[in-house]
């Protein structure tokens, strides 16, 4: 989905939830949708230039998240970055690379965990809804500049 696409599928889908696209909401799916990485709350208000009040931005993303058009994901620093969900007709997720010299958070497409649990029986006969993956390690740019720690 192009970046275009993804703002209509936004609009479209407020309109649907009878929701009016005030200036928090309109505000926060943009810059979403031109992030290379998932937001906390605090980015956004940050980049935002404080214009809108933490408390608006905290309850605009959980909105979001519910309508299923953000995606929210805790990379172990006691709070939740989100970012925009793939999209109504892509089923497809991805997982994620956490830096943990520079803090850059990567998407990586592909799943090794579904093709895992077709050739494993869980115990107590558990069955899987959903899952996440989050891998930590060194990126790229920190490999090569192991002095900028
Ligand atoms: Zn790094
Ligand atoms: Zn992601
Ligand atoms: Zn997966």
């Amino acid at each position: 989905m192009t970046k275009d696409e993804r703002l209509q599928w936004f609009e479209a889908t407020l309109e649907q939830a009878g929701l009016r696209r005030t200036l928090p909401r309109r505000v926060l799916l943009r810059l979403l949708a031109a992030s290379e990485t998932p937001l906390s709350a605090q980015d956004i208000y940050e980049q935002t230039g404080s214009d809108i009040n933490l408390v608006t931005i905290y309850r605009t993303l959980n909105e979001l998240t519910r309508l299923e058009l953000l995606i929210r994901t805790e990379f172990g620093e006691g709070f939740y970055r989100y970012e925009p969900a793939p999209g109504p007709s892509d089923t497809a997720h991805h997982h994620h690379l956490v830096c943990d010299s520079c803090g850059s958070i990567a998407d990586f497409e592909g799943c090794m965990v579904e093709e895992m649990l077709t050739q494993t029986v869980l115990p107590n006969n558990f069955q899987v809804a959903s899952h996440t993956l989050t891998l930590h390690g060194t990126c790229e740019r920190c490999q090569t500049q192991p002095s900028s720690k």
